[in-house]
């Protein structure tokens, strides 16, 4: 690897993302876990809860443990990605990552609902500890939080194949019904309060129920869309495009939308993978741009045509349609142009001003850069700035400020590799993009 940062490849580390998280996801991720606190206040355990230092500890770490079931109930709902919670977070990949800090809360919890309860029992009874970790409830909850500690360390440290992370994070859910199995067993706090008791059986409905969505009944219960293969072409070295005929009801997108696709044909693995859409909403065809990578889309040039598709989607909220200021500016750092591709091919230019920088390592390797200086050509509101690599060095905000003028009343869409990302992300910001005209798309989904 030389020591330049590369346009076109796409090896880790990946696309990255800095947006912070959407105000009313916060909210509503969060507001569950507020209930059982508010029903706990009010059960009649509570006045005398903090008399002693046992019943103070027990009582904090009951409401540990209430806190960080409920959550982890949450969590799975976000891990079931469903479309609805997208929205709310305007992006999948803002949602896992909410996700994943969402995970280490829940681990945070755990771990004091244990410290502060077992505190509680050595304080009263020092000899009891053996009997009570012997009880049925407390045994089953404990194996819940070794297999709880033990998947989320290796999703966090774990350097694995992303199907072997997936199938290892499913498991999760078997720690919930664990989990489920304790919290209903053990009489805490449910016992005394009848509503808090029915609003812990219908969090573990919710999480049990969202994981037995995705993981277990996802063939039958997720909606997706059958296509076929209709044909494959090399358009660059490693970079193949996939064009998709629809069976039954077409995929209705936004330009710049992503879709999950799995394909049934020995050339490559089966589980779903994410890609960028580049045909416009318009066209019959779903068109794909793929760069080899790994198993799976090193495996797509030797997909056979018919071949049937299942496709999930669309996803993100990746797209130029719908902001208020009619100026934009899109950047795309090597296959990263692929959002960009159904953008351009869908632009209604009535009221736009699109520049379009499109940066690779050298001219040669800017892939349908024919079609997009046609569509420059022949569309007013939109300038292609090319922008090679080997003979222009990098982009930088300062050369888009002078080329393009005026930021600050632009919204800009990026999509390219990390580097990229890395370095013009605080130069836009320091020249006054603000973050809520700032979008950028992930090429990776593990927040
Ligand atoms: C929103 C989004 C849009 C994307 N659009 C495009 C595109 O238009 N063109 C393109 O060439 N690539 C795109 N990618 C990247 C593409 O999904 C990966 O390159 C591909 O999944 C790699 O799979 P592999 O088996 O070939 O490689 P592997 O070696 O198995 O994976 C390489 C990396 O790809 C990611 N990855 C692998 N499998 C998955 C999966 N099932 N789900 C999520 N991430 C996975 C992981 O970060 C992994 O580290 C996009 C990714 C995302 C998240």
């Amino acid at each position: 690897m030389t020591s330049e940062p590369q346009i076109d490849d796409l090896e880790d580390p990946p696309f990255v993302t800095r947006q912070s998280l959407h105000g009313p996801a916060w909210f509503a991720v969060l507001l569950p876990s507020l209930p059982p606190v508010l029903l706990w206040l009010v059960t009649p355990a509570m006045t005398s809860a903090f008399q002693t230092v046992p019943g103070a500890l027990r009582s904090l770490g009951l409401l540990a443990g209430l806190c960080a079931y409920v959550t982890f109930a949450t969590n799975l709902l976000l891990g079931a990605r469903l479309p609805w919670i997208e929205r709310l977070f305007r992006s999948l990949d803002r949602m896992y990552r909410f996700h994943r800090r969402l995970g280490i809360a829940v681990g945070c919890l755990l771990t004091f609902h244990v410290v502060l309860m077992l505190g509680s029992v050595v304080a009263s009874d020092p000899g009891g500890l053996v009997s009570v970790l012997g009880e049925p409830g407390v045994a089953v909850g404990v194996g819940a939080l070794a297999g709880f500690a033990t998947i989320v360390a290796l999703s966090l440290f774990g350097r694995m194949r992303h199907e072997t992370f997936q199938r290892m994070h499913r498991l999760i859910g078997v720690v919930f019904v664990a989990a489920a199995v304790h919290v209903l067993l053990v009489p805490g706090v449910a016992a005394q309060s009848s509503p808090l008791h029915a609003y812990l059986v219908g969090a573990s409905v919710v999480g049990a129920g969202a994981w037995l969505y995705r993981s277990l009944l996802w063939q039958q219960l997720v909606r997706r869309h059958a296509y076929r293969v209709a044909r494959i072409t090399p358009v660059h070295d490693d970079i193949n495009e996939l064009a998709l005929t629809p069976v039954d009801d077409p995929l209705r997108f936004e330009p710049g939308q992503f879709v999950f696709i799995a394909i049934d044909d020995d050339a490559v693995t089966r589980e779903a993978h994410p890609f960028s859409i580049t045909s416009g909403p318009q066209d019959t065809e779903l068109r794909l741009v793929i760069k080899a990578l790994g198993d799976f889309t090193s495996g797509l040039a030797y997909v056979s045509p018919g071949a049937p598709v299942v496709i999930e989607g669309p996803y993100g909220g990746f797209w130029h349609r719908g902001h208020d200021l009619r100026r934009q500016v899109w950047i795309a750092g090597g296959i990263g142009v692929t959002p960009f591709l159904a953008m351009a091919r869908s632009l209604d230019l009535s009221d736009r001003e699109i520049d379009f920088y499109y940066c690779t390592q050298t001219a040669e390797s800017a892939v349908f850069l024919d079609e997009l200086t046609d569509l420059a050509d022949r569309t007013p509101g939109l300038r292609l700035v090319t922008v090679p690599f080997d003979t222009e060095g990098l982009l930088t905000a300062d050369r888009v400020a002078a080329t393009s003028g005026d930021l600050l009343r632009r919204q800009v869409f990026l999509c390219g590799p990390a580097p990229m990302l890395d370095a013009l992300v605080p130069q836009l910001s320091a020249a006054g993009v603000g973050r809520d005209r700032l979008h950028y798309e992930e090429f990776r989904l593990r927040g």
